[in-house]
């Protein structure tokens, strides 16, 4: 637990550095701050590139510096924010190692770390090392490389995760003595194909798979949500979260989406966080952990929701749900495989160049060309990762 805590309503505010700024879990996060009557500041922006955005959000809250991976954008944004603001412009920093120094700078009691894919694991490794509380919204910093980052979660920093379900786990957890905890449920909406006939899966659109009935979130995980890869991956990462076998980390297809989480106690019962399906609230906890968040609305009313329903996942419509828990069970450089192989299937299938069943059968492919090795360094990682990706590009024809 970080000593020098300081969000207490009367004390300083306490600072917020968000790394991925410009996406939705960043915009969702500012709004956080908004409301925070004061308690939350922002120390300091990161984003890839978009050099309008950040340059609103800079002129709203003030950071004292901004990170911009892109160096190009990076100029761009200086050159704007010094015409704007003038002496009061924050400082610019340009490039990857700037996000993760950003992320390690003492002057920052939480990192917010909502970058897009495998970006997010060397920050969220240099803020656990310095100390700082994580707020992990990057899931691949735990799908990639979950034994470093627990360790150094461990010997260090805070970990917080802020993925909806992983939040109200370790909500739920922490009512509870850890050794009590048995097993742990995440609830899938189900995604936007949940009731498409099975036979008609492989015609389904990049357009169709972009309307995701319940959150509204970035273009890949929107399209994970519809394939359950997003759930595939989510076991991985409570798996390494709640020190679990990966065969007591479970999936239950909840369309509602107001139970996030169910955790299974040594006496055979379950502990479930009920919520409204807004982001807001899991970014609001971790970033006042350990202290309580401002309310940002009612708790959801049970008689007027008259019941909740839950059902198995149907493996023939989401093969990639199997994968995540092969990978879970292989561990080692198992899961970075898989999910880089995604991340190109993705890709490939929003520029149309496969079809929508073709993702499942491409990450299955690289995974079964890929072997397994254990994992010893976040470089070990990113080989492995590069590898995957060639390969799935191979096998695609790129
Ligand atoms: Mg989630």
């Amino acid at each position: 637990m970080n000593s020098d805590y300081t969000g207490r309503a009367g004390s300083s505010p306490r600072s917020i550095t968000i790394l991925g700024a410009t996406g939705s879990i960043g915009a969702q996060a500012l709004d956080v701050v908004r409301r925070s009557h004061g308690r939350l500041a922002v120390r300091a922006l990161a984003a890839k590139g978009s050099v309008e955005a950040l340059a609103s959000q800079v002129e709203e809250f003030a950071p004292a510096k901004v990170a911009v991976a892109d160096a190009g954008a990076a100029t761009e944004l200086e050159r704007r924010l010094r015409t704007a603001l003038g002496e009061g412009a924050p400082e610019v920093l340009a490039g990857e190692a700037a996000v993760s120094a950003l992320a390690a700078e003492p002057e920052t009691d939480v990192v917010l770390n909502a970058l897009v894919g495998s970006a997010g694991l060397k920050p969220s490794l240099a803020a656990l090392e310095a100390g700082r509380i994580l707020a992990l919204a990057n899931k691949e910093s735990l799908v990639m490389a979950g034994p470093l980052v627990m360790a150094a979660a461990r010997e260090r920093g805070t970990l917080v995760p802020v993925d909806s379900e992983h939040s109200s786990l370790f909500r739920c957890v922490r009512c509870q003595a850890s050794r009590g905890v048995r097993a742990v449920t995440l609830t899938a909406s189900g995604g936007a194909f949940r009731d498409w006939p099975l036979e008609r899966m492989n015609e389904v659109t990049p357009e169709m798979a972009l309307r995701h009935p319940v959150w509204n979130m970035g273009r890949r995980v929107t399209v994970d949500s519809a394939t359950m890869m997003n759930k595939a991956l989510e076991v991985i990462e409570a798996q390494h979260l709640f020190e679990l076998d990966a065969s007591n980390v479970r999936v239950v297809v909840h369309r509602q989406a107001y139970v996030h989480g169910l955790v299974e106690l040594a006496d055979g019962t379950l502990l479930a966080h009920i919520g409204p399906p807004d982001m807001r609230i899991p970014i609001a906890y971790a970033l006042n952990y350990p202290a309580d968040p401002d309310p940002l609305g009612e708790a959801p009313d049970l008689a007027a929701l008259g019941s909740l329903q839950f059902e198995e996942p149907d493996p023939r419509r989401f093969p990639c749900l199997e994968l995540g828990y092969r990978a879970a069970g292989e561990g080692g450089t198992s899961p970075a495989v898989l999910n880089a192989a995604d991340e190109v299937a993705v890709e490939a299938f929003l520029g149309g160049r496969i079809a929508f069943t073709e993702i499942a059968e491409l990450a299955r492919r690289v995974m079964d060309e890929s072997g397994v090795e254990d994992l010893e360094s976040p470089e070990q990682v990113f080989e492995a990762d590069a590898r995957a990706r060639a390969t799935a590009r191979r096998l695609i024809g790129e």
